[in-house]
């Protein structure tokens, strides 16, 4: 890739810090940097002179020579240099206003612009400094919540997931080869059914991965638990007792949630969005309704419902409605208000229903056990897959079928005796659906949209 302009941006993050620090990554970036770097001596650095990666310990200065901030200045020259370019940082003390004095001196500099946002690392990865899934998994990392989600996205930055589809692309080339052959030279294939048969490995590791794309949705997304239940049950209270902040406000008075509110959290590395609902039961209210009606379609999304009654009182048809609304999802029962009675005073719970978790969200008695409850069904959820190895994202989940449906109907198309063309076509689809992920075919508009996530500077 040959790029005529020169593009700088602040690299770190907003606020105060021990230091800051300004990347600029093209061919103007070392001669235009140190037309306001000046080394301890106060002299100006001739660029031809310079040394790579060697850190150099100087000033920077305005356009009148006047001092702006102590600094370290370094150089990367092409191509040992993340972008590929030849780039340099200023490293400053870490104050927003020193570092956008100097981003803005840097930018008065002819051919030099501001960076948008991803766009070191976007021409890193067209300079071949790195493929997509390391790409993408640097963005991941910056915005991993969870050791896990940090631990998968660092196998993708290892190069691990790059290297599973490398290899994967050359076993379905050879396949393709194997077939083109049987075109050529007819006469020469002993084997004639190659196709039918060595495909199918590669369809069900490209659905392995599909799979655990499922799989880790709860690193990407969370894991959504919804506290469910009549009025007055104790569900605000839960929220705020597993939070152990006050999120909801609690009242004796029924009907105060009328909105959803959601808060996150995490169990055992696990994270988790909390949703809080009114309470459901009948009402002529019109705002309740409204809540109530919100409640409903949020219970369609979970992935686990906490359904609340009370310890103390035998189930009310309300409660029986609350279970007609939930029953189709994976819930747990939770007899909150255990505080108030020895033992559980509930004599009409039917037999199909699950044991109940005895809770106190008032007092925090039970919680532990809830926890553990809600841990074990994520973790049941995912017991007959094997442990996850890549944290795949929506985009390369996308490629990933769409390589499996073109093996399979090429598969398909062979063992039906259509036109070996058409099988042909098939696995080409196949193999640049997988070059989609590592960026080895790439498209602008998907480019866009990847980077267009990044922050500025990455
Ligand atoms: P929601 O309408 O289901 O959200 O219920 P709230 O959380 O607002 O609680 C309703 C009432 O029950 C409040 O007065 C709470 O203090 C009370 N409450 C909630 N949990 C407990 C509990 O574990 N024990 C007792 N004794 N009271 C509770």
């Amino acid at each position: 890739m040959i790029v005529s302009d020169t593009i700088a941006a602040i690299s770190t993050a907003m606020g105060q810090a021990g230091i800051g620090i300004i990347k600029i990554s093209g061919p103007m970036a070392i001669k235009g940097s140190l037309l306001f770097f000046r080394d301890k001596n106060k002299t100006f650095l001739n660029p031809t002179t310079i040394v790579t990666h060697k850190m150099i310990h100087g000033w920077i200065v305005d356009q009148d020579s006047v001092i702006i901030d102590e600094v370290l200045w370094v150089c990367m020259t092409r191509p040992c240099s993340y972008t590929g370019e030849d780039v340099a940082e200023i490293h400053t003390h870490g104050s927003q206003v020193v570092l956008q004095a100097i981003l803005e001196i840097i930018l008065t500099v002819p051919d030099i612009r501001l960076a948008e946002p991803g766009e070191f690392t976007r021409r890193a990865v067209l300079n071949g400094r790195m493929d997509l899934t390391r790409a993408e998994a640097i963005q991941d990392i910056i915005s991993a919540q969870t050791q896990k989600a940090l631990q998968l996205s660092s196998s993708h930055l290892s190069g691990q997931f790059h290297t599973l589809i490398t290899r994967l692309k050359d076993c379905i080339f050879k396949c393709l080869t194997q077939i083109e052959a049987s075109i050529d030279f007819p006469d020469e294939m002993i084997d004639e059914t190659p196709i039918a048969f060595s495909l199918v490995p590669y369809i069900a590791q490209l659905d392995q991965l599909i799979k655990s794309y499922d799989q880790t949705s709860i690193y990407r997304e969370g894991f959504r638990v919804v506290i469910i239940g009549r009025p007055n049950v104790g569900k605000s209270s839960l929220l705020n007792c597993l939070l152990t902040k006050d999120r909801a406000i609690v009242s004796q008075q029924p009907g105060t949630t009328r909105d959803i509110i959601d808060a996150q959290l995490s169990i055992e590395n696990i994270p988790i969005t909390l949703y809080d609902t009114a309470g459901i039961h009948q009402t002529s209210d019109t705002i309740e309704q409204q809540g109530i009606a919100l409640a409903k379609e949020l219970i369609a999304r979970s992935n686990l419902i906490l359904f609340i009654i009370e310890a103390d009182r035998c189930l009310s048809s309300d409660d029986f409605l609350v279970h007609q609304e939930i029953k189709a999802q994976k819930w747990l029962l939770c007899a909150n208000k255990i505080d108030r009675v020895k033992k559980i005073q509930i004599d009409n719970i039917p037999i199909q229903w699950p044991e109940p978790i005895c809770i106190s969200a008032r007092h925090d008695i039970g919680i532990k056990n809830l926890k553990k409850a809600i841990v074990n069904h994520i973790m049941q959820q995912n017991a007959d897959l094997p442990d996850p190895q890549f944290l795949i994202n929506l985009r390369q989940k996308k490629c990933l079928e769409k390589a499996k449906d073109a093996l399979m109907q090429a598969q398909t198309a062979y063992t039906d005796n259509m036109p070996i063309d058409c099988v042909v076509i098939d696995i080409h689809t196949a193999l640049d659906a997988l070059g989609e992920i590592t960026g080895a075919v790439y498209y602008e508009h998907v480019l866009d949209e990847i980077f267009s996530s990044f922050c500025i500077g990455k």
